[in-house]
């Protein structure tokens, strides 16, 4: 049967391989329904092979100690993706349900920081200590082996290279698991990249198959020296208490509930329209969603009054069609959960629009939810508190500056933070105050691949992009010379 996105093996040691089961695993569009895509269904074996595969090739392989081949890899790379973006929008579109208009941005965003840690490959330095007058300290960065990249689906291609790219600039040897849901689009990628002559056989590695087995396997395995996740925080404490057991490096980069603040001396006319677009981009599948939006109650009434024209005024259906603003949830199971938590916003709370599944004609064949907004919800409420994932805005009224400190801190998470003020001197005191890893002022969602991103709290361990995003995926060595005169 001919898929729209095709059938992959798992690519492990430079070449396509089927998986210990031979068994495949199906894709649907969450648009239509019809099936996109297939990939191997691995095994455990299947992950200890590729791991050991990673290893052995970090050790033989021209690679960890050559940065230049590294960099003009990654570059080639980049370069492919490039010339295949538009067929891959369409791709990631297939997968995930989501605008192809996003899926275009999604595509620039992964090459971006394939780009960026294609150049920082070269100027990884580290420093010297002349510690005393016989003696010089060199503080190298050198690779940290092995690096299992366990990435989520709802920006498959972004999260993917966010890590992966500076994993390999590092001099690392990688083992993907992309989300089961799109590994068709993962596939399509790795594809660009295996006849790259400066990737030595073994140091991209790929496997398909569910979380529970493969990613756990690759958690587990001694050879793995570290594990770059990016996924749920229940999850991610999962992973946490597996991988302490071969004490292995981690990075975790988990979910969110990050709120946005509206201070009456905000520019409204910029600040809804972010509003709208900081909960509704993806269908609210993004981590750093700012899912929770509190209102300085001087305002509230026009906040709310603009919030649902514009939310009732978005065009929902297939992602391909050029002319919808929102897509598909990626999964069956995600949209029950969004619907679960709108009955319970129902209960809690008021729906100001929305709060439904939408099934009208072409609709009904796919897994479609109303952008809604819910208000007169408490704090307490799962709604407020739990991360839903979905179209699905909360907003709550405050009248001080602390109070509205308060809440935005008021949940175990700490991704991100939005501030929406004139005056410079309180968007500045908020913003400080925010116990999130991201602060943005004045502006929402501005993930630059230059720039740090990660959580607080349990929103996870480390940060990816930027500077940090590279020296993760390095241990420091010290080497210690001693030129004394002979006695
Ligand atoms: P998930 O935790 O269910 O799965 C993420 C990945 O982990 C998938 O590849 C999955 O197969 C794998 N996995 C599942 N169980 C595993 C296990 N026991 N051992 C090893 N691997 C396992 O998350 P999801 O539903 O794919 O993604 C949505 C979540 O990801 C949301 O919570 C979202 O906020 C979070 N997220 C965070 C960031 C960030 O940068 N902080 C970015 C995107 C998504």
């Amino acid at each position: 049967m001919e898929l729209a996105i095709g059938s992959f093996q798992n690519y492990v040691g430079g070449k396509w391989c089927t998986s210990e089961t031979g068994e495949w695993m199906e894709q649907i569009n969450p648009a239509t329904g019809e099936i996109v895509s297939r990939v191997q269904k691995s095994s455990p074996k299947d992950a200890t092979e590729a791991a050991q595969i990673a290893a052995k090739a970090f050790l033989k392989q021209d690679w960890a100690f050559n940065p230049r081949k590294r960099s003009a890899a990654l570059f080639k790379w980049a370069a492919k993706m490039r010339e295949n973006r538009e067929e891959l929008a369409k791709m990631l579109t297939l997968e995930t349900g989501k605008p192809i208009r996003e899926a275009r941005g999604e595509l620039l965003g992964a090459i971006g920081y394939m780009e960026y840690y294609a150049s920082a490959a070269r100027t990884l330095y580290g420093t010297t200590n002349a510690v005393d007058q016989n003696t010089l300290s060199i503080l190298s960065r050198e690779p940290v082996g092995v690096v299992a990249v366990i990435v989520p689906w709802n920006y498959p291609v972004t999260l993917l290279m966010r890590d992966l790219a500076p994993a390999l600039a590092a001099g690392n040897a990688t083992v993907i698991k992309p989300a089961r849901q799109t590994s068709g689009v993962t596939m399509a990628c790795i594809s660009l990249m295996t006849d790259i002559e400066e990737f030595p056989p073994g140091i991209v590695n790929i496997i398909t198959g569910s979380g529970s087995t493969t990613g756990m396997q690759l958690t587990r395995e001694k050879t793995v020296d570290m594990v770059q996740f990016t996924g749920s925080s229940d999850t991610g404490k999962v992973i946490m208490a597996e991988a302490a057991k071969t004490m292995k490096k981690l990075s975790l980069e988990l979910g969110g509930k990050s709120a946005s603040i509206i201070f009456e001396d905000a520019d409204l006319n910029k600040a809804i329209p972010f509003a709208i677009t900081s909960i509704f981009t993806n269908a609210g599948q993004l981590c750093t969603s700012a899912s929770r939006l509190l209102v300085q109650e001087s305002v509230a009434e026009q906040v709310f009054k603009e919030l649902k024209e514009r939310a009732e005024s978005l065009k929902v259906g297939n992602g391909l069609d050029e002319s919808n603003d929102m897509g598909a949830i990626t999964i069956e199971s995600q949209m029950n959960s969004i619907l679960d938590y709108i009955e319970i916003g129902k209960r809690d709370g008021k729906i100001l629009t929305g709060g439904k599944r939408l099934t009208e004609g072409e609709l009904a064949k796919g897994f479609f939810v109303a952008p809604t907004i819910i208000t007169d919800i408490p704090c307490e409420s799962p709604v407020v508190q739990e991360e839903i994932f979905g179209p699905v805005l909360t907003v709550q009224t405050f009248k001080e500056e602390d109070e509205a400190v308060e809440m935005a801190n008021g949940t175990s998470f700490g991704l991100a933070s939005g501030v929406w003020s004139q005056d410079i001197d309180r968007a500045m005191r908020v913003a400080r105050k925010m116990r999130a890893g991201t602060a943005w002022v004045n502006t929402y969602n501005r993930l630059l691949n230059e720039c740090e991103t990660g959580g607080y709290k349990e929103s996870g361990i480390g940060r990816s992009g930027g500077t940090e995003g590279l020296l993760k995926f390095t241990e420091v060595k010290h080497i210690c010379i001693d030129f004394s005169p002979k006695a």
